[in-house]
């Protein structure tokens, strides 16, 4: 990555030490993620939340054309609007788009319904072909998702993801990452996940490579929750046992472990790891479930087509403010309303997507085709992958846990020009292994974990 050229300088004046074997890539953390915490504005956020909810509704049914104050046709423009004028700020560094189609009737879908995915696209230097999408929804719903006329605010769900999504691509545009980042806005979700789906069924048709996906949804962190200790962190929800998963993949699994595993698990691990070293005050609190109870979002679309993704929420959720017809019953009120709204928290959301989205886009590849030999029986651990052609690549790492450990405790640095570990004297029968991919300046990918080869 282009922001670290004295690094990378400093690193090849001891190219020697560096391409020696077992020597560790540097740790420290980056100075232009360090930079990007500090230019993520809780009051650019809150605008943008405040102009979402002036719409009055952004019902995916709500009105069109022809009126640009209210309903989700003048939240997708003014979405489109801001992504371009973010672009013109960069040099026409964004291609912004509308993806436009028609849903066809559905259960919370009367009629056929045009529906327009909002996205920018921020293309990447030396990986292209990668891609990571952020995500939020710009729909709103009352208490009926298919009332088209009521008036829906919906400032936490989901004006605060998409609100988070556009100050993203602000921030990050003026900046240059070796994969590419999506930054999407998409319409449906109270229907039934419309936008994501369609979205993630023309990324497996033009076999685009999404290495990871995050949805940002309900990441107000409401003020009558305001001195739970839950608001100094946020929810990251990955699935175990991947929605995508084969009957033979299903088999291997119950033969050798793995159901905490899943790639979108070891996502999850990485976001926290990675955020947790950049922000002191705000942690990420992993939750090892797909989703919320019994509930859904627009990851999971992306799940079923067999991508890496996770959820993004609020740690407590306040069901008054969500969902409702903007009303006072009983001296209670209810409605999703910007006073509800905590902009800091929303910008400490944002700040943990920013600083996974640069670690990943910086980082290399997750190695690939990563195994664990199993043409003897052994009390070793064979491990074996695909060399990367990641040009800036420093080598493997090789990593560990005992079985009932949920995170990821120890590494070993294992050099550059190897593509086979043996752990000695350590079974694959009583750890969990993984190995993922460094560069020269200490950037790491996710871990993968592997699978068994013959
Ligand atoms: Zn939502």
């Amino acid at each position: 990555m282009k922001i670290k050229i004295i690094f990378v300088l400093s690193l090849c004046l001891c190219a020697s030490v560096v391409n020696s074997l077992a020597q560790k890539p540097n740790e420290k953390p980056n100075a232009e993620i360090q930079k990007m915490i500090r230019e993520i504005s809780a009051k650019n956020i809150e605008a943008s939340i405040r102009k979402l909810v002036s719409f009055g509704t952004r019902n995916t049914l709500s009105e069109q054309e022809d009126n640009p104050a209210r309903g989700i046709g003048a939240a997708r423009d003014w979405i489109f609007s801001e992504f371009q004028k973010i672009s013109a700020d960069c040099a026409g560094c964004l291609t912004v788009e509308k993806q436009t189609f028609l849903q066809a009737k559905a259960p919370r879908v009367p009629e056929p319904t045009n529906l327009t995915n909002v996205v920018a696209v921020l293309k990447g230097t030396t990986n292209p072909e990668r891609v990571y999408v952020v995500s939020g929804h710009y729909d709103s719903m009352c208490t009926s998702p298919t009332d088209a006329k009521c008036d829906a605010p919906g400032a936490n769900d989901d004006a605060s993801g998409t609100a988070a999504v556009i100050e993203l691509a602000r921030v990050m545009s003026k900046r240059k990452f070796d994969a590419t980042i999506i930054f999407m806005t998409v319409p449906g979700e109270e229907q039934g996940l419309l936008g994501a789906r369609y979205f993630a069924e023309q990324a497996v048709q033009t076999k685009m490579n999404i290495e990871g996906m995050f949805t940002n949804d309900i990441i107000g962190g409401v003020t009558t929750q305001k001195n739970s200790p839950n608001r100094k962190k946020v929810r990251v929800f990955s699935e175990g046992v991947p929605s995508s998963e084969t009957e033979a993949e299903g088999n291997t699994r119950r033969s050798v472990g793995g159901e905490n595993d899943s790639a979108s698990r070891q996502l999850a691990r990485f976001i926290k790891e990675q955020s947790d070293k950049y922000l002191k005050n705000f942690s990420v609190w992993m939750i090892y479930r797909r989703d919320r109870y019994l509930r859904g979002g627009d990851h999971i679309p992306f799940l079923e087509k067999g991508f890496t993704a996770v959820r993004i929420t609020e740690s407590d959720e306040d069901y008054t403010h969500q969902h409702q017809n903007v009303r006072t019953e009983n001296g209670i009120f209810y409605g999703d309303t910007p006073e509800y709204v905590d902009f800091e928290y929303v910008a400490n959301v944002t700040r943990v997507n920013m600083i996974s989205l640069a670690a990943l886009a910086i980082a290399p590849a997750r190695p690939q085709n990563v195994g664990i030999v199993t043409a003897r029986l052994t009390n070793d651990t064979d491990l074996k992958w695909d060399a990367s052609t990641d040009t800036d690549l420093a080598g493997y790492e090789v990593v560990w846990r005992d079985t009932t450990v949920p995170v990821w405790t120890n590494s070993v640095f294992v050099g550059a020009n190897v593509t086979t570990y043996t752990a000695k004297a350590m079974s694959k029968d009583n750890y969990f292994f993984g190995v993922r991919a460094v560069d020269k300046d200490g950037n790491r990918s996710p871990v993968v974990y592997p699978r068994p080869m013959r």
